[in-house]
């Protein structure tokens, strides 16, 4: 069957990623390990550019951004404030016959017929007790088991002991069935003895597609019981079920996987040398709480007022149950992450009369002060639109998923992903998230520091409110704050009394800031990238013969390297000199390639395949070998999106080129 057209785009842009040196996996000379990925000379050069474009826009285009750069290993009290080490988790379950691991929410739904078995019976692999006898020696007949189990069915093996096994034996033996030759009660002891000892009570069940024959269940349940030690197996208490859509099966064997268990993701590691309990840390699973951990810090350094953000970028790791999809989901990654600081919505309506209601959608404009919650929320997530647009991800290639209530945190107002449309389906690149003041109190609350800021203009414009309008907003403060408390186990008397005091502090001009957060995976947006990027073009020759070139269009901001630099011919010396004097005056400006080996023909080729937007030639006409053609100093631009081709000073390439690729 051929394989499907997504799978073939991900098998061509990965293979194309180790080939050009984008991506590799790391530790491959080692046989790789799973969830970890290196990126190679092109990578390097291409990840570095989409952080730089995330850094400018984000902080240094903008007066109300600051950045941080924490820490990866931090005091696990914030992992503990942040409700990490409780629920950061995934359900995980293995497959009960050869013990792989699945993310029990992603197993794919099957139906079928299940097959249940109560056990199972083995044979020994030699004489299990030694009676007088010879009725043991040799080994443990399962067919004498067989003969009492068949005999003896309505005996539930959950119930049974190894007193009631010698009970049924020595019925058989008196009603005279597979009676052995000595039948005292020493010898069905010795013999209940060897049941007990080759006797698996372990259920098991296996899922089949409808139609096919028990027999296929019955050698996976057989396979199951030998790999727990019991050899030629006799299945007990087969049980048929019909079943829908069920996740509790491996979808690649059909074997019983366990109940899910919750798997905290985080990487645990040790602090200092004596590696006890008490030295436990934590690598970051995100960058995230480092800025909330250090929002004073930086609110009292930066001399920024709310509503401004804090931007980082980073490491973060994450022990995912099943990495996959190349890099889409890895161990190691690198977030892009804003904590954007606002007003909670009665501090803004005290200060300017109203909050302004939500526009239409789209994007709302310059930031205004009367914004409340939703209006921010609304700016990020097409603030964000727009710097994938500016990258070359354009706005048609995104969705915008926005989560239902039942889906959104307890503490969360709202929250988008954007979607990008990978080859192996449409998956989050970036989540934007309107938190409420939820992180900051709990830094607050386990910290024992004060997270809330002052701010000037809520006091002056609590002085001029009607009493009224005091009595609607501390309520409404009131009860925003007493649902938080509430939410996280605070019990009802200290909510009630917390809940009072934070509504006073309103009064005052204090407040716990709220944040907008827009989320961003680097590798997954690289990986969008190289997805978005890659278009192959196949020409045929004079002589028939076709050749499929692959071009990589990356948008000249991010692309690993500017402009490619050849002289025409690598054996004439002018034309070489020349080539290495544009490439000198280019390469200290931006990435720039010098290659002079082969066909130009070629060249260009080996720089479409890496997304170079622009190749410049040094031929002859540079040299003025031509005065009447007045080319002198002048050299080819070749475009790597259609191969067009134009003529340019060499003393106009540096600013020609510079407006592009900034
Ligand atoms: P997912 O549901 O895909 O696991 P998430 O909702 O847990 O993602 P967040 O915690 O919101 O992700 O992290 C923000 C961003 O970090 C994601 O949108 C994604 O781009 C990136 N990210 C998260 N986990 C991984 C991972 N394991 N590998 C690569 N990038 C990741």
């Amino acid at each position: 069957m051929a394989e499907p057209k997504e799978n073939v785009l991900m098998e061509k842009i990965t293979s194309l990623c180790k080939r050009r040196g984008f991506i590799f996996q790391s530790s491959e000379i080692y046989g790789g390990i799973q969830g970890f990925w290196d990126y190679g000379p092109l990578g390097a050069e291409l990840k570095r550019n989409v952080k730089d474009a995330w850094w400018t826009t984000m902080t240094r285009l903008r007066d109300d951004v600051v950045g941080l750069e924490a820490t990866i290993i931090m005091a696990p009290q914030i992992w503990r404030a942040s409700g990490h080490v409780d629920t950061f988790s995934d359900p995980m379950c293995d497959c009960l016959l050869t013990g792989k691991r699945f993310r029990a929410d992603q197993v794919e739904p099957q139906s079928g017929i299940v097959y249940h078995y109560l056990g199972a019976l083995g044979s020994a692999s030699g004489a299990p007790v030694s009676p007088a006898t010879n009725t043991f020696e040799g080994g443990f007949a399962p067919t004498m088991i067989e003969g009492w189990h068949s005999k003896n069915s309505q005996i539930s093996l959950d119930g049974l002991t190894s007193a009631g096994i010698v009970q049924e034996i020595m019925l058989i033996w008196r009603s005279g069935a597979a009676a052995p030759l000595d039948q005292s009660v020493e010898h069905a002891m010795q013999w209940a003895e060897a049941v007990w000892q080759h006797l698996s009570r372990v259920q098991f069940s296996i899922l089949l597609p409808a139609g096919k024959p028990p027999e296929s269940a019955r050698k996976i349940a057989k396979e199951f019981y030998a790999k727990r030690g019991l050899m030629s197996p006799l299945l007990l208490g087969e049980r048929t079920e019909k079943v829908e859509n069920s996740q509790r099966f491996n979808p690649e064997n059909g074997a019983q996987l366990t109940p899910p268990v919750p798997f905290n993701l985080m990487f645990k590691t040790y602090v200092g040398p004596t590696a006890t309990e008490a030295d436990v840390a934590y690598l970051r699973p995100e960058t995230a709480q480092a800025i909330f951990a250090q929002f004073k810090n930086v609110h009292e350094t930066s001399r920024q007022k709310v509503p401004f953000g804090i931007a980082q970028m980073g490491k973060a790791f994450r022990n995912e149950v099943t990495p996959r999809n190349f890099t889409f989901r890895s161990r190691e990654f690198e977030q892009m992450e804003l904590e954007f600081f606002i007003k909670p919505d009665e501090a803004v309506e005290a200060i300017s009369g109203a909050v302004a209601a939500p526009a239409a959608k789209g994007h709302p404009g310059e930031p205004q002060s009367n914004w409340g919650w939703q209006l921010w929320h609304q700016y990020w997530v097409e603030e964000r639109i727009k710097f994938y647009g500016d990258i070359g991800i354009s706005r048609d290639t995104l969705e915008e998923y926005w989560q239902k209530p039942e889906e959104l945190a307890h503490y969360a107002r709202a929250c988008v992903d954007l979607l990008f449309k990978f080859p192996f389906g449409t998956q989050e690149l970036e989540g934007i998230a309107a938190r409420s003041d939820f992180d900051l109190s709990q830094h607050e609350k386990h910290s024992g520091k004060t997270m809330g800021v002052f701010d000037e203009d809520l006091r002056t414009a609590w002085g001029k409110l009607a009493p009224e309008k005091h009595a609607e907003l501390s309520k409404r403060y009131y009860d925003n704050r007493l649902k938080y408390m509430l939410k996280t186990g605070v019990n009802q008397a200290q909510a009630e009394r917390e809940a009072k005091e934070d509504a006073d502090g309103l009064a005052k001009g204090q407040y716990i800031p709220h944040v907008i957060e827009p989320s961003a995976g680097t590798d997954r947006l690289i990986l969008a990238l190289l997805a978005n990027a890659f278009s192959e073009v196949t020409t045929t020759d004079d002589k028939g013969k076709s050749e499929t070139r692959v071009i990589l269009k990356f948008h000249p901001r991010i692309a690993p390297v500017k402009v490619g630099v050849f002289p025409l011919l690598k054996n004439k010396p002018e034309l070489v000199a020349k080539a290495k004097e544009v490439y000198q005056a280019l390469r200290g400006q931006m990435n720039a390639y010098y290659d002079e080996a082969g066909a130009i023909g070629r060249r260009y080729a080996r720089q479409d395949e890496a997304g170079t937007p622009f190749c410049v030639t040094i031929d002859f006409d540079t040299l003025g070998e031509k005065p009447e053609l007045n080319l002198k100093d002048t050299v080819t631009l070749r475009h790597r999106d259609d191969g067009r081709q134009e003529r340019l000073a060499i003393s106009e390439l540096l600013p020609w080129l510079l407006a592009r690729v900034r």
